[in-house]
């Protein structure tokens, strides 16, 4: 994928990706907005499982259109609820965030926008081989997204954002051996919605059981700040690497896609 394919500019942001990724046209696009009002209850549904690594080595990447941790994912995973007994893991986890506060997640709820939006990112190892194979799959992967608001700092999720200094640019890779707890990045009760959809980044495959969070989490004004000095290009484009202000697909329509809500009010 050529530097400039796809990105978040007038130039290469969502309104063009149809164009270059046709998968993007589809049905069963993310994000939405959470209609809470269409959600159906789920009754009772097994409960959510979750179990990750703490201690491993971890890389923090700049690819280029937000930043993202890569897992060595095999010792996480996560079932239950709307994934039934198949068990996913753990590959890489991401943010979307907006050029001010207020805007920034990629789901909005009512037609409200927060700040940013956590994204982690997991594998069917019970359907699939690897991470590509099930990428490509219906039921291939599951994406717990957790909404970002302004608030008090974030201390788990700042062992990532005080290493984004050193991945200014595109390409930018440091890894990280101090202790990190996934599960600390999720909100304490367990309430979501949750509807089919696909990857908000090309190629936008409509391979993903969303599950969101209803509880934002609190992150500060200067983490969010230090997001947006991010740069969308290599080290060598010098001042032409532009800073990455925002990285959020706006909603497309839900349809006629089931949209379920699992827990509290
Ligand atoms: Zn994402």
């Amino acid at each position: 994928m050529t530097e400039h394919e796809w990105g978040y500019t007038c130039e290469n942001g969502p309104a063009t990706w149809t164009e270059k990724f046709p998968e993007a046209r589809g049905a069963r696009q993310s994000p939405v907005d959470i209609d809470t009002s269409r959600a159906s209850s789920g009754g009772s549904a097994p409960p959510l499982l979750w179990r990750y690594s703490v201690n491993h080595t971890r890389s923090v990447v700049n690819p280029g259109y937000c930043w993202r941790v890569d897992e060595n994912g095999y010792d996480s995973e996560l079932r239950g609820g709307p994934l039934g007994s198949d068990v996913y893991k753990l590959q890489q986890w991401h943010c979307h965030w907006g050029a001010v506060n207020g805007e920034g997640s990629e789901h909005t709820v009512d037609g409200r926008s927060f700040s940013g939006e956590l994204h982690l990112v997991h594998w069917n190892t019970t359907k699939y081989h690897s991470f590509t194979e099930a990428a490509g799959q219906p039921d291939g992967l599951a994406v717990l997204g957790v909404l970002l608001m302004v608030g008090r700092k974030h201390n788990e999720l700042d062992k990532v954002i005080k290493l984004l200094p050193y991945i200014q640019h595109k390409g930018d890779k440091v890894t990280m051996a101090d202790p990190l707890d996934p599960a600390k990045l999720l909100p304490h009760r367990e309430a979501y919605w949750t509807y089919p959809g696909s990857l908000t980044t090309p190629p936008c495959t409509e391979s993903v059981t969303w599950i969101l969070f209803k509880d934002p989490v609190e992150v500060s004004a200067e983490q969010l700040s230090l997001m947006r000095k991010l740069r969308c290009g290599e080290a060598s484009c010098g001042v032409e690497a532009m800073e990455l202000l925002h990285n959020y697909r706006p909603t497309l329509p839900l349809g006629n896609r089931e949209l379920r809500d699992y827990g509290g009010n």
